[in-house]
C-alpha cells in the first residue's frame, strides 16, 4: 500500500508536512466518496489513490459504487452526452428510472458521515432520498460549459440541494447555481503503476505482448472509445500524417463499467481503420492495463488527444509526466494542462489538418519535441500531482466540516 511519505522525493518535506499539518484539523472525520465505477475513466483512476491518501493521513474515507443496471447506465451516459451539449430526448420514462435507481441504492445504504462527495451525475438524486444532516457536495468531472438546457433544468432540482459544486474548469461554472462553486482540477498518481518510472525491458515486454512494432515513430491517444474522445477524427488526422511521415497510430481505450456506448464506437473505429489494421499501421487495443498505458505512452514520440469535449483529460497529464509533447484540442480542460508551443499544440477540434501539420512537426523536430516533453512533465510536477489535489481536498474540508 502506499503512503504518504512515498512521495517525498517527488513533491519534497514542505508538500508532505504541509498536508500532515492540514489534515490534523479533520482527524477521524468520517468522509464518503459514492461514483458509479471502480474502473474504466478519469474518476476511478483519481479515486483509487485520492481515497487511500486520505485514510493515510487521518481522514476515516469511504468509497461506495452506485450499481446501475444496463438501463440505467444508459440513460446515464445520455446525461453524460447531454450535460457535454448533446439534445436528447428526456422522456418521463427515463426521468423515472433514473431517480428510482437512486432511490432504491439509498434503501440500503446508510450514511451516517461528516460529509458526502458526489461523482458525477449518476448518484447526483440520491441526495433527495435521505435525512440531509452533512454537507454534500456534487463533484461533476464534465464539461458543463453548455449543457442540453431542459436536461440542466432537470438535474438543477437535484444539485441545488447540495451545498458545493466542484468543477474542473472556471469555464465550467453556471451562473444560474446560487451555491457554493469551486473550481479543482484532477490529478495523477506519480507511483502507480501507471505512471511510475518502469525500465526499458518492461516497456519492451509489454510492447511485444501486444504485438505493437516500435519499428516506426508510435503516436498514441489513449482514451475510452466515446464519441467524445473522437477516434474516428484521429484516425482522419493519421491519414493525413502518413501521407509524408512513416509512422504508427495506436488507438487504446478500455471499455468503461458505466459506459455502454462503448462497443459501437469502438466497431466505428476498426471500421474506419479497417484498410489500416492488416500491416499494424493503425492499432486498436481495447485491454484495460495500466502497465501497458504505461509502456504505450514512453514508447510514443508524439500523444495525441483529440477530444471534442473534454472535463479535464487525464490522459494528457499522464503523456506530459513522461516527458512527451502532446497535441491536443484546445478545448475544456486541456489548455489548462498544455501550454501552445511550450509543452506540445492546442489545435481547433475539427482543424485535422493542423493536428496533422504539428504532429508532423514534432515528429521531423525531434530535439524540440523533446524539450517540449521536459517542460511538460515541469508543469505536471508543479500543479497536477495527486499530493496537490489531496491539498485541494483537504482545503474543502476544512472549510466545510473542519
Ligand atoms: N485509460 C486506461 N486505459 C485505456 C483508456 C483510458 O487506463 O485504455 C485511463 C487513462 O489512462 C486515464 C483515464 O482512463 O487515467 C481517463 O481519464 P480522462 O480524464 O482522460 O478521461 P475520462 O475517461 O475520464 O473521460
Amino acid at each position: 500500500m502506499i503512503n504518504l511519505e512515498d512521495y517525498l522525493d517527488i513533491v519534497g518535506d514542505e508538500t508532505i508536512s504541509l498536508i500532515h499539518k492540514k489534515a490534523r484539523k479533520l482527524l477521524d472525520r468520517h468522509v464518503l466518496h459514492i461514483n458509479s465505477t471502480y474502473q474504466g475513466g478519469g474518476v476511478a483512476e483519481i479515486l483509487s489513490s485520492l481515497v487511500p491518501l486520505m485514510n493515510d493521513v487521518g481522514i476515516d474515507a469511504g468509497w461506495r459504487i452506485f450499481p446501475g443496471n444496463p438501463d440505467f447506465f444508459s440513460i446515464t451516459k445520455k446525461f453524460h452526452n447531454g450535460l457535454q451539449g448533446d439534445s436528447l430526448d428526456l422522456t418521463e420514462m427515463k426521468k423515472k428510472l433514473y431517480v428510482q435507481a437512486n432511490e432504491r441504492f439509498s434503501v440500503y445504504t446508510h450514511i451516517d458521515h461528516d460529509c458526502v462527495i458526489i461523482h458525477d451525475p449518476q448518484p447526483l438524486p440520491l441526495i433527495n432520498f435521505f435525512k440531509k444532516r452533512q454537507p454534500w457536495v456534487w463533484r461533476c468531472h464534465l464539461d458543463l460549459s453548455s449543457p442540453n438546457e431542459k436536461l440542466w433544468k432537470f438535474l438543477k432540482k437535484f444539485i441545488l440541494r447540495y451545498d458545493t459544486v466542484i468543477v474542473s474548469n472556471e469555464k465550467f461554472k453556471k451562473g444560474d447555481l446560487p451555491l457554493h462553486q469551486k473550481v479543482i482540477y484532477p490529478a495523477i498518481d506519480p507511483l502507480v503503476p501507471k505512471n511510475m518510472e518502469i525500465p526499458e525491458e518492461t516497456i519492451s515486454k509489454y510492447m511485444k505482448k501486444y504485438n505493437i512494432p516500435v519499428d516506426k515513430p508510435l503516436l498514441t491517444q489513449v482514451s475510452r472509445f466515446d464519441k467524445w474522445k473522437n477516434p474516428g477524427g484521429v484516425i482522419e488526422i493519421f491519414e493525413l500524417i502518413r501521407r509524408k511521415v512513416d509512422c504508427r497510430l495506436v488507438l487504446c481505450g478500455s471499455m468503461a463499467a458505466d459506459d455502454p456506448e462503448g462497443m459501437r464506437i469502438y466497431e466505428q473505429a476498426c471500421q474506419k481503420a479497417k484498410r489500416y489494421l492488416r500491416d499494424k499501421e493503425i492499432i486498436l487495443i481495447t485491454s484495460e492495463n495500466s502497465l501497458l498505458v504505461n509502456a504505450l505512452q514512453r514508447s510514443s514520440s508524439v500523444i495525441i488527444q483529440a477530444s471534442l469535449r473534454e472535463g479535464f483529460g487525464l490522459t494528457v497529464t499522464e503523456a506530459l509526466f513522461k516527458e512527451k509533447p502532446v497535441v491536443a484540442s484546445d478545448v475544456g480542460g486541456i489548455p489548462v494542462q498544455v501550454e501552445d508551443g511550450k509543452s506540445g499544440f492546442l489545435v481547433d477540434p475539427l482543424d485535422y489538418k493542423g493536428f496533422a501539420e504539428r504532429i508532423i512537426y514534432l515528429l521531423r523536430n525531434e530535439k524540440e519535441a523533446r524539450e517540449m516533453g521536459q517542460r511538460g512533465q515541469k508543469t505536471v510536477k508543479e500543479k497536477f500531482l495527486m499530493t496537490r489535489l489531496l491539498l485541494d481536498y483537504l482545503d474543502l474540508l476544512a472549510g466545510i466540516i473542519g
